[in-house]
């Protein structure tokens, strides 16, 4: 096994606070039942052949109009009274850096590690989510798939971010194997190690993660 000279971080999560928080206090401020959100997305998506959400993430939806065929499927399900309140204010009120993992990237960094960021985000929120974090400082290149018309785990956002990869200067030839992702999301991490990269779920403590990271590093 090739030991691993470049890590993949996700953003949301992962570099900060868990986001099932604001998923929470959207839904207490709201008043709208998550299930009743989760069920709006399947009927919005039976409309468009796809999830809304992933249609946003991956660009191919302007976060507006995502928020009124969403409003507009919430009335039909509760009655016209329901407003949809902005989920972007409520998430960037509640994101915070998760500093012991910053410390962890900016260390490996320093030791000649290689960081790259693949991020399923919304292209409307690249302004706010990168002026929360030296993204620049820490990363040599950043994949966000509201840019890219693609998403994780689709296999092709991974391909995408390994070429980049490879493009970096003074890395050399990179194998798949040298790669590993640190994502939250169990799904994301399957689908990396099917594509060939190697994964560490962000669940638990920083320390938790670092455990299982730390050992299959060369650099
Ligand atoms: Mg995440």
């Amino acid at each position: 096994v090739a030991g691993v000279r470049v890590v993949i971080s996700d953003f949301g999560g992962v570099l900060t606070n868990p986001l099932e928080e604001a998923f929470y206090d959207w839904q207490a401020a709201s008043g709208i039942q998550l299930e009743e959100l989760g069920n709006a997305m399947l009927a919005v998506g039976e409309r468009l052949g796809e999830n809304p959400l992933y249609r946003l993430e991956k660009g191919l939806l302007a976060e507006a109009e995502f928020e009124r065929l969403v409003e507009e499927q919430l009335r039909e399900q509760l009655g016209p009274e329901i407003e949809f309140v902005d989920f972007a204010e409520f998430y960037f009120s509640r994101l915070f850096p998760n500093q012991p993992f910053l410390d962890f990237l900016h260390e490996y960094k320093g030791g000649g590690g290689r960081l790259a960021l693949l991020t399923n985000n919304v292209r409307e929120w690249e302004p706010r989510w990168r002026k929360m974090l030296p993204i620049d400082e820490l990363f040599e290149t950043i994949v966000d798939s509201g840019f890219v018309g693609m998403r994780k785990p689709e296999p092709e956002i991974y391909q995408l971010t390994l070429e980049r990869i490879r493009e970096l200067p003074e890395l050399g030839s990179v194998e798949a194997g040298e790669c590993v992702l640190v994502d939250d999301i169990e799904a994301n991490c399957a689908a990396a190690r099917e594509f060939g990269f190697a994964a560490v779920r962000y669940v638990g403590s920083c320390d938790d993660v670092l455990g299982e990271l730390r050992p299959l590093l060369v650099v």
